[in-house]
């Protein structure tokens, strides 16, 4: 006896397709005839479903998607508005001036005149312990702690 039928021989067979070796196989083995009935079960039920079922309903999240272009859409439009907001905003912010070095000279000299200034009025201070420039004051300050003359 011959080997039993494929699965492709037994679907051949079911189509009419078979050779004359395999239905002759076919009609003499209790296997293979036991499997062609069970395909053919499967397939008479596969045919039953396909005819007899409803077709399936359209899926939510097809219509959940249709948003989407137009999230990527207002978010770059979102991300260009910021854009241009940051740019806007650095053009018209002013840059802080800086302090002139008289004008920090001019407020050491208030904090020194407040800070050593006995009778607490700045006003009283000694006028020759009140140099308008940062380099006597720091010549001031280096006589102090070294203990020499300015
Ligand atoms: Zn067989």
């Amino acid at each position: 006896m011959n080997a039993c039928l494929s699965d492709d021989a037994l679907a051949r067979a079911h189509a009419d397709l078979a050779s004359i070796a395999e239905r002759a196989h076919l009609a003499a083995c209790a296997a293979c005839t036991a499997r062609s009935r069970q395909m053919r079960r499967d397939l008479d039920l596969i045919t039953a479903v396909l005819r007899d079922s409803r077709e399936p309903l359209a899926r939510v999240t097809r219509t959940r998607r249709r948003w989407l272009p137009a999230a990527v859409g207002l978010s770059a439009a979102a991300v260009a508005l910021l854009w241009v907001e940051v740019a806007v905003w650095r053009a018209v912010t002013p840059v802080p001036p800086t302090m002139q070095p008289q004008e920090v000279a001019a407020i050491l000299t208030d904090v020194s005149a407040s800070l050593f200034s006995v009778s607490g009025d700045p006003a009283s201070a000694p006028a020759d312990a009140a140099p308008l420039s940062l380099e006597s004051m720091a010549r001031e300050v280096d006589s102090t702690l070294t203990g020499g003359e300015p």
